[in-house]
């Protein structure tokens, strides 16, 4: 290609962008975790923020807004201007869970989203205080169902990641605890730790480091393989529970009507995160798994969630729980 041709299709292509799309981002990005701080979401959205914005030459603010299980910052989200300068970091709960349990929610996240990408895989793990008596799953098993309503459940609100695969954990063993909710899991493993509570289902980068530092015990994870971030942690399958199998996610949304160009630029910054070997290596140190390189698109991420909603509604519906 000529210059002169190269320089005539830049042109076109620039009159072709909105002009808001061409200087984007011209000021910092804050991006809604819709849960407390040092939370799991909020240390994905932290490692892969940093990256981002020096990518995009702007810093990502993170901004906790916590409550209602997740669906507060995720409204916040869905309501904000379409500009690029907010977007969110949802999971599993906020984008997948919540619609069944909230009849009256106000977003709907296959509709009122424009789908940036996955930033992480997080496997699910059952995890206890370190005092508890059961040494191992099955007892525990024994332990919940002869007491399962002294037992303290935490988790991160209705519709959060921990609250429904603790709903598919407690009936697989047929318990009912007594539920504890919390603005996220960062501040309900601070309890875990503690002993205030006793057991929790949680998304791994919250617990390796509590785990390896023996301030809490964890009896499985709920995935086909052993994660390589806590190889001593048995599989659900290994611990006697092979039909518990549940995984989360992370991934980044921006509001409806946020243009393609900026949405473009987000993708691209997130991907750029991913392939970092020191980003992506501090998400898997901490068990994160990180998308396959087919994953990692807008177009892929709409499809997945419309796939998770409709995989939660039927199981929740069956668990008769509802928020309202
Ligand atoms: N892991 C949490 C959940 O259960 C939320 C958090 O990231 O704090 O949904």
């Amino acid at each position: 290609m000529t210059l002169r041709i190269a320089a005539a299709l830049a042109a076109v292509l620039a009159a072709a962008t909105p002009a808001a799309a061409q200087t984007y981002p011209a000021k910092p990005i804050t991006m809604i975790v819709p849960f407390a701080a040092g939370g799991p979401t909020d240390i994905i959205a932290r490692i892969v923020g940093e990256h981002m914005g020096r990518t995009l030459g702007q810093q990502i603010v993170i901004e906790n807004v916590a409550g209602a299980g997740g669906t507060t910052g995720t409204t916040r989200t869905a309501q904000a201007a379409p500009d690029g300068y907010t977007i969110m970091m949802g999971h599993m709960g906020t984008h997948g869970a919540a619609p069944a349990l909230y009849p009256k929610l106000k977003y709907d996240p296959t509709k009122d989203f424009e789908p940036i990408g996955m930033a992480a895989g997080t496997p699910i793990l059952i995890v206890a205080k370190k005092g508890l008596a059961p040494k191992d799953l099955k007892e525990f098993v024994a332990f919940a169902k002869q007491g399962g309503d002294k037992l303290n459940l935490a988790h991160a609100g209705i519709g959060s990641v921990s609250h429904a695969t603790a709903l598919l954990f407690n009936a697989s063993i047929g318990t009912k605890p007594t539920s504890v909710p919390y603005k996220g899991t960062g501040p309900a493993m601070n309890d875990l730790v503690s002993g205030q509570v006793d057991y929790m289902c949680d998304q791994i980068v919250n617990v390796v480091e509590q785990v390896k530092a023996g301030s809490i015990k964890a009896y499985a994870i709920a995935t086909p393989d052993r994660s390589p971030a806590l190889p001593d942690v048995p599989t659900t399958k290994e611990a006697g529970l092979p039909d518990y199998q549940v995984s989360a996610w992370n991934a980044m949304f921006a509001p409806k009507g946020t243009s393609p160009e900026i949405v473009a630029k987000l993708s691209d910054a997130l991907n750029k995160a991913l392939a970092d070997p020191n980003t992506a290596k501090r998400l898997t140190d901490l068990g994160g798994v990180l998308p396959e390189p087919a994953n990692r698109n807008p177009a892929w991420l709409k499809g997945y969630v419309a796939q998770e909603v409709a995989r939660w509604t039927p199981v929740i519906k069956a668990a008769g729980e509802t928020a309202e």
